[in-house]
């Protein structure tokens, strides 16, 4: 599962690498989530989708990128349920996190609300809610979304 370290203070330069203007950070994923958008850097070079978006492509070391808006519906992977969690989250316990297939072969791990653990089926669809999941935010390594089922079924 990776982890997202949030760098409120990142710099314009990456070691010597010069970011465009028009940044690929963590901050502006942030704010395009706030706004209720899931949008990943896609590498104009090799064309590969980057989420969370870095500055640099992984795949050509290109560092241009335009943004790409993805569908908020997905997949479960994988998932675990938690019994003991960190003190802020204790009073949700047992809550499960997974990590979520995604189009373009994305994945990205977050916490399932309103599931119980025997609700919860590797496959199930699953979708990206942005707005009520505010209880993370005291945390900052943990996105400010979650999955939930979607509403229509
Ligand atoms: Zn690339």
């Amino acid at each position: 599962m990776w982890v997202v370290q949030v760098q409120p203070q990142q710099s314009m330069y990456i070691g010597v690498i010069k970011i465009s203007s028009e940044q690929f950070t963590i901050e502006q994923f942030y704010k395009y989530l706030s706004e209720g958008q899931l949008m990943a850097g896609k590498c104009e070079q090799c064309g590969k989708p980057h989420l969370p978006p870095r500055p640099l492509c992984d795949k050509c070391l290109s560092q241009k990128f335009k943004w790409i808006k993805i569908s908020k519906e997905g997949k479960l992977l994988t998932y675990t349920t938690i019994y003991v969690a960190p003190q802020q989250f204790q009073a949700m316990v047992p809550y499960s996190v997974g990590i979520v297939q995604l189009e373009r072969e994305l994945k990205i791990p977050g916490m399932i609300m309103n599931l119980s653990e025997n609700q919860l089926k590797i496959g199930m669809k699953l979708e990206i809610d942005f707005n009520s999941c505010k209880i993370t935010r005291s945390w900052p390594h943990w996105p400010r979304y979650c999955f939930r089922k979607p509403k229509q079924e």
